[in-house]
């Protein structure tokens, strides 16, 4: 799969929503950088699209690997078709896939209002590294690094959280995430 030529194809997978119990799970180490690795990162590039979100971990689709995808620079508009109906058009795509990410150093503190899929409806101010330095493999098992700040490092951040089993929420202070966790639990009963 190229991602410099990036072409919106895929299938649309279930996201996990908390507290499903792989979300909390230390995700395994990717070892076969296969056909199968790319099928799955080409939909969850297309899940994550049509969510839509700017991030998505493997444990947010039920695959417990250290792997995520992401975009924080692609364009979604809601445009009228001919047929008279609402459409959203997606465009100007810049994914990007992480594989075995560590994230190697850290400088600086930012908050920002945060948001996940796999917990629909809840935003809430998390305190970030500001700047960070990631080292990943690619679709090839090829190694990188990267420095990244601002929104691409949080969401790289938030991402790599999903890898060690760590939800949003948890980052908040005890009475919110207790709040939440309950609020939560009785949403999956319902
Ligand atoms: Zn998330």
């Amino acid at each position: 799969m190229n991602l410099e030529k990036y072409e919106l194809k895929g299938d649309q997978l279930p996201i996990m929503t908390y507290p499903e119990p792989v979300l909390s799970k230390v995700a395994k180490p990717v070892t076969d950088f296969n056909k199968d690795l790319e099928h799955l990162v080409k939909d969850m590039l297309f899940t994550m699209y049509h969510a839509p979100g700017i991030g998505l971990a493997a444990p947010q689709v039920g695959e417990s690997i250290r792997l995520f995808v992401l975009d924080v620079d692609y364009d979604r508009e809601t445009v009228t078709n001919s047929a008279g109906k609402e459409e959203v058009r997606l465009s100007g795509f810049h994914p990007m896939v992480f594989i075995n990410p560590v994230i190697t150093g850290t400088s600086g503190t930012t908050t920002y209002e945060e948001g996940c899929l796999s917990v629909p409806g809840v935003y809430e101010e998390v305190k970030r590294h500001k700047t960070i330095h990631v080292k990943y493999q690619d679709l090839k098992g090829d190694f990188h690094e990267l420095e990244a700040d601002d929104m691409l490092a949080i969401c790289i951040q938030h991402e790599n959280d999903h890898l060690d089993g760590v939800v949003f929420i948890e980052r908040l202070s005890n009475l919110k995430k207790n709040f939440y966790k309950k609020k939560m639990l009785k949403e999956k009963v319902r």
